[in-house]
């Protein structure tokens, strides 16, 4: 009994679980490239973000949630433009557990559209809302052509100071690693993110100095498939 519900638990939320659908949560621990992911955007601090990357020359993956994309297109565009990769964090981000199929299609799909009309492509990439998948998810992916996308290391900035936000990550990270931030709080708007982009001025250039090489998702997992922008 016990050993059944540790595997559902896992299954459910474990980073490396493809139980309800493939998914990836590293990428080749040969190397420095590393991913770093942001998800529950697009919000109003999300250019304050941008503006810190661009400074660095540093490229990232944003899991939007269609809700905010449809509530600031502008900045899905600016995210676009900034050469970063954008991903699917479903509509709503609600908790898939207990959900029908349909339920998570629909959240999916409408994402999946709204980013296309803000940025003329469509997302490769999926990450769940809390990293819950549950039955029927993997088929949905596999409709849509979405790949499931978890994280190596979470920086749990929506709880942690941003000294230990960077403390975190940086005795965790080593090549391959996906790395999970937030540039925004589910569907809140003007949710604040000071911590965020404090854990970030100070984690770039440290990981730069150690020879840390940032890439999109898509550039990580697929380094040679992929060699151009259509990797993101
Ligand atoms: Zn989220």
């Amino acid at each position: 009994m016990c050993a059944a519900a540790g595997f559902m638990a896992w299954a459910v939320r474990g980073r490396s679980s493809g139980v309800f659908g493939p998914s990836v949560w590293r990428g080749p621990r040969n190397g420095r490239a590393v991913a770093l992911t942001f998800d529950d955007g697009p919000s109003e601090s999300t250019p304050r973000l941008l503006d810190l990357l661009a400074r660095y020359g540093v490229t990232a993956t944003f899991f939007q949630c269609g809700a905010n994309v449809r509530r600031l297109p502008e900045v899905t565009r600016a995210v676009h433009d900034g050469g970063h990769a954008i991903g699917n964090h479903s509509y709503t981000h609600p908790l898939f557990s207990f959900r029908s199929q349909q339920f998570m299609e629909e959240e999916l799909l409408l994402t999946q559209e709204v980013i296309e009309e803000h940025t003329g492509r469509r997302p490769l990439w999926f990450r769940a809302p809390y990293g819950v998948r549950w039955y029927g998810l993997g088929p949905v992916q596999r409709r849509l052509r979405l790949i499931g996308t978890m994280w190596t290391v979470i920086g749990l900035d929506w709880r942690l100071k941003a000294g230990a936000v960077v403390d975190r990550i940086a005795r965790r990270v080593s090549g391959g690693a996906i790395l999970c931030l937030h540039d925004g709080r589910e569907l809140i708007p003007k949710p604040d993110i000071s911590v965020t982009l404090d854990a970030v001025r100070r984690l770039v250039p440290l990981l730069l100095d150690q020879g840390y090489k940032f890439e999109t998702i898509g550039r990580l997992i697929c380094p040679t498939n992929l060699p151009n922008a259509s990797s993101r």
